[in-house]
């Protein structure tokens, strides 16, 4: 499931966005010289644009202005409390930088209908939600944000002192509604998609988590169905092993909890979605035995 990033000049500039969108040259039938005597027939031949032509528009016009920040050569500004100019400054451009890339990836199942209800919940400026992939039932993967732009899929949250995760990762979100279990070429694809990620921006095999992973107090999703223990196997995220070490005896679970990553401000929802993460059998806030072998288990792992 996706959150807004409430961006503050999103409406502005999609407002722009479509106004010049509207403004662009229409597409318009080649006439025939030959054919002049059907003139009035062409005419009034429809054109069809490709599927996605208003969308593609805006998302060109929304990218073109994120040039113009990237080329903003001016110095920061360093004010004191009354506003006032407290240190000189100045801009001297280096001649070595780079693009940033992503370092985790955050997955998601959609929690709706159809691949066609969530692409239409994409190109919809009032959602205000995105992911960089969509992955449909069938295992098609619709690529929707470019992988160096910010897309508005994780929200609030923390993954131990990360907060901003929408800056730092990329969002997959699978078409699944959460009671069902996800399709082979839905993980087929998704297979594929990760290891070309992670091969592309040396995203560590820690680094591939859930969004209820992020944040534990508002979401559940990729949920008990999402195939981690096989995601694992091909090098993307952790798993538990098959034969656990019993816990040690007051074992502190909610320090255990902390150092692998979650918030634990609200330590029930962290053992939950630990539970759903790494369990899956059973995703209440009570931390048996075996569970508490697994969360020993499983923050080895993440610590070592
Ligand atoms: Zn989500």
């Amino acid at each position: 499931m996706f959150t807004p990033g409430k961006p503050l000049c999103t409406y502005i500039f999609l407002f722009v966005a479509i106004a010049i969108a509207s403004c662009s040259p229409k597409l318009a039938p080649v006439k025939n010289n030959a054919a002049a005597a059907n003139a009035t027939t062409a005419a009034k031949t429809k054109v069809v644009k490709p599927p996605y032509f208003t969308t593609d528009s805006i998302y060109n016009v929304k990218a073109d202005s994120l040039v113009g920040i990237v080329k903003l050569q001016q110095s920061v500004m360093l004010m004191d409390s009354s506003g006032l100019l407290a240190a000189p400054s100045e801009w001297v451009a280096s001649v070595n930088f780079g693009i940033r890339k992503a370092n985790y990836v955050i997955m998601h199942y959609t929690a709706q209908d159809s691949v066609q209800q969530t692409i239409r919940t994409f190109t919809l400026k009032h959602t205000e939600v995105s992911a960089h992939y969509l992955i449909g039932k069938d295992g098609k993967v619709y690529h929707m944000v470019n992988d160096y732009l910010r897309s508005n899929h994780a929200g609030v949250g923390k993954w131990g002192s990360l907060t901003d995760m929408n800056s730092i990762s990329l969002g997959i979100e699978i078409d699944n509604k959460g009671n069902e279990p996800f399709t082979t070429a839905q993980t087929k694809s998704l297979i594929l998609l990760l290891a070309q990620l992670k091969k592309a921006y040396a995203i560590p095999q820690a680094n591939f988590l859930g969004h209820q992973d992020f944040a534990p107090k508002r979401k559940v999703d990729p949920g008990t169905y999402f195939p981690w223990k096989i995601l694992s196997e091909n090098g993307f995220g952790i798993w538990r092993d098959d034969v656990l070490e019993p816990a040690p005896e007051n074992f502190d679970y909610k320090t255990a909890l902390k150092l692998i990553g979650y918030d634990v401000s609200d330590v029930n929802a962290a053992i939950v979605a630990f539970k759903r993460h790494f369990v899956q059998t059973d995703s209440t806030a009570r931390l048996s035995q075996l569970d508490l072998n697994v969360l020993y288990n499983v923050y080895q792992k993440f610590t070592m």
